[in-house]
């Protein structure tokens, strides 16, 4: 039986502060691949035994099987560091692709594939985006395309920005077929897949970076489908509800955290003769980050309801990702400027946090991508209510 939901949290906290946050000193600003496949296995090792692993995802594959309502509160302690996540195997994009495969995989797929990630013995990544004219807002541009020749499937794409594929063991791929959008799993060792190129990029703590890949005339067979043919869209969508959701509370934490380095920082810093935290300004940005970061956690928590109902969760999950991908970037930038010169140091992770959670209003959906299906939405509902 799992411990009761104030002492996971309050584990979870004290595993993060006294086993992850001292790992963090090692790097200042950069971290090679190499370093940070390394930390993250001698993390999960800790992690494994911790009594926290996989807090959200079943019993029977290793995690602890809460719902989404307390789960989302243990991701946002993991989230407080940026290793935190990949300690409890939560990161993404294993955690979104365990997800599916957890609902979509049959019998043979979850033992081959879904198993040895959900122990950590993997990684994975997800193959959607794809360099112009191919898809990137726009899923309907997708290239990449498998037709079926001889009983097998010949698969031809080009992806880039493929989160953790370089060291992965298998990625998912979303294809155009015949019967629709097609996902495959396919081994990363396939001597069809080239990996082009690591792509330099403004964060550096994604374990395996974001990759450039190239298939070429890769063989596949049926067992290589997940679920069915043409339902590729539909299965992204299964993938990218919750796992928006998991970015906003991963997220979430680094906000929460950069607040508490600000916070210490006011209170100790003498300027036109009182601390900073007595300057009205410095009160406004701290106060209004409070206000956004409950109102984010709200956000959070409502959702999560909804997902632990097994309704979709589509409308709420991308207003709830704008919302909380701007109040991140805005607490972090409010957060280095309280600190001054020393938020632009590498003294503290702030710096660090501020260049990693840059990328969050662009993946999963550019917010204006979310914004445009959000008003869509509410202008249908007007239309169906009548004048
Ligand atoms: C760090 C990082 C990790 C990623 N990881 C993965 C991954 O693991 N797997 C994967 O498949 N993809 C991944 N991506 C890709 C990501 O999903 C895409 O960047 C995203 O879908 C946007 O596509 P694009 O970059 O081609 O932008 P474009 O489609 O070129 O759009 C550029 C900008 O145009 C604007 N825009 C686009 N459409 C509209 C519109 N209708 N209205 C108003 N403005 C609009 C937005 O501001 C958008 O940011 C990752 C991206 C990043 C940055």
């Amino acid at each position: 039986m799992n411990p009761d939901l104030p002492t996971l949290i309050a584990q979870t906290r004290d595993f993060i502060n006294s086993v992850v946050v001292p790992r963090e000193r090692e790097f200042s600003g950069q971290i090679s691949l190499e370093q940070l496949e390394t930390v993250r296995s001698e993390l999960q090792v800790l992690g494994r035994t911790s009594g926290l692993w996989l807090p959200h995802l079943s019993k029977e594959l290793g995690g602890l099987g809460l719902p989404w309502t307390q789960a989302y509160q243990l991701f946002i302690e993991a989230g407080r560091s940026l290793l935190g996540p990949q300690a409890l195997n939560i990161a993404a994009p294993d955690e979104g692709n365990m997800h599916l495969l957890h609902v979509v995989a049959n019998t043979e797929q979850k033992k081959r594939w879904l198993e040895p990630l959900a122990a950590g013995l993997v990684r994975s990544c997800f193959s959607m985006t794809e360099p112009p004219p191919g898809a990137g807002s726009d899923p309907s541009m997708l290239q990449a395309s498998a037709t079926k020749v001889d009983g097998k499937w010949q698969l031809e794409a080009s992806k880039w920005f493929i989160s953790g594929a370089w060291g992965a063991a298998f990625t998912l791929i979303l294809a155009k077929t015949p019967e629709g959008a097609t996902i495959f799993i396919v081994p990363m060792n396939h001597p069809q897949i080239t990996l082009k190129r690591v792509i330099p990029t403004l964060d550096h703590f994604s374990p395996g970076g974001h990759c450039e890949l190239e298939f070429a005339h890769l063989e596949l067979t049926d067992t290589d489908v997940l679920g069915e043919p043409g339902k590729g869209f539909e299965y992204a969508q299964i993938r990218l509800d919750p796992a928006r959701l998991t970015h906003c509370m991963r997220w979430l934490g680094i906000a929460i955290r950069s607040l508490e380095f600000a916070e210490a920082y006011a209170l100790q810093r003498q300027s036109f003769g009182k601390t900073l935290a007595e300057q009205q300004m410095v009160q406004q940005m701290i106060a209004d980050s409070h206000i956004e970061i409950h109102a984010s956690r709200t956000m959070i928590e409502h959702a999560c309801g909804i997902l632990d109902k097994g309704q979709r969760v589509r409308h709420e999950a991308s207003m709830t990702k704008v919302f909380v991908s701007e109040t991140v970037n805005k607490v972090v930038d409010r957060c280095l400027q309280i600190m001054g010169s020393t938020g632009i140091s590498e003294d503290y992770p702030v710096s660090q946090f501020y260049k990693e959670v840059r990328a969050f209003r662009i993946y999963d959906g550019a917010n204006e991508v979310h914004r445009m299906s959000i008003a869509r939405r509410a202008f249908r509902r007007a239309e169906a209510r009548g004048t």
